[in-house]
């Protein structure tokens, strides 16, 4: 992917590749010199903040477009390409990936991370949508994949699949199970798994379950005691998480602030920094 971060503010955004990177780009510092946009004699008059360049012109929307691109011309060799989300956080973090668990923009955001990733562990309460989703959107499956959830996958409705022929394999949890069994589970997956030089992708897609079922300082460890798991590994450990749906999502998020060390949302395509 293409990666531009805004060197004002925090705003970073990640777009499939450089040509879509100029929509953002010009928008984003439009935003910041809104002020040389004016209009006034009938006329709507540009002056660049950054060079000595003015136009006026009758056609405003013509004029704000031409100094958009104007604008994206002087950021143009900023912007990297072969960039992967992974690497803001040198892919050893925690990752907060603000989406509707089941959304599409959560899809592009964990084919996204797993794609980079070697070891892909999974733990979802939908084992069926991940396995199809590596399935679609990859070149190539990871070199191993763990899918760990509460729900078996549906082999006899869903049989054009052969696992036989690729590299993954689904653990069924008994649902009984707390937290602090899930997060050995996949301390053991990952003993069981890794071999030097992996990245690991670990997705938590039941934040909101685990939320719901046990107290906060229950689901709090759980993340810290995943994020410590991981440090040092060579891992990502992606939280999908929707807090605008649940208060009490929010509410566990907030007080895991110093250990999130990146929120992430995808939008009309793109990954934009949220904080
Ligand atoms: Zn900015
Ligand atoms: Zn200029």
């Amino acid at each position: 992917m293409a990666r531009w971060g805004c060197d004002r503010c925090g705003f970073v955004a990640w777009t499939s590749d450089r040509t879509s990177m100029r929509e953002v780009t010009g928008a984003h510092l439009l935003a910041h010199h809104s002020e040389a946009v004016t209009r006034s004699d009938f006329r709507t008059t540009w002056d660049c903040p950054y060079c000595a360049t003015a136009k006026t012109a009758y056609d405003t929307d013509g004029a704000v477009a031409e100094f958009k691109t104007h604008l994206h011309e002087h950021v143009a060799d900023l912007i990297e390409e072969g960039a992967h989300v992974g690497d803001r956080v040198s892919w050893d973090g925690t990752v907060q990936v603000a989406a509707p668990v089941n959304s599409a923009d959560a899809d592009a955001l964990r084919a996204h991370f797993h794609a980079g990733g070697d070891l892909v562990i999974a733990v979802t309460a939908n084992p069926e949508r991940t396995v199809r989703l590596l399935h679609e959107e990859l070149d190539a499956w990871p070199r191993r994949t763990v899918v760990v959830s509460t729900e078996a996958y549906p082999f006899e409705t869903a049989p054009d699949l052969d696992f036989s022929e690729i590299p993954i394999e689904v653990v069924e949890l008994d649902p009984r199970l707390g937290p602090d069994e899930v997060g050995e589970t996949v301390s053991r997956i990952i003993d069981a798994n890794r071999v030097a030089g992996d990245a690991i992708s670990l997705e938590v897609s039941v934040f909101h379950e685990i939320v719901r079922s046990f107290d906060l300082r229950t689901a709090c460890d759980f993340v810290r005691m995943l994020s410590a798991r991981l440090d040092g590994e060579g891992g990502v450990l992606q939280l999908y998480v929707d807090a605008d749906a649940d208060p009490n999502v929010s509410t566990v998020l907030n007080f895991l602030d110093d250990e999130i060390d990146l929120k992430i949302a995808a939008e009309d395509g793109r990954f934009v920094r949220r904080g």
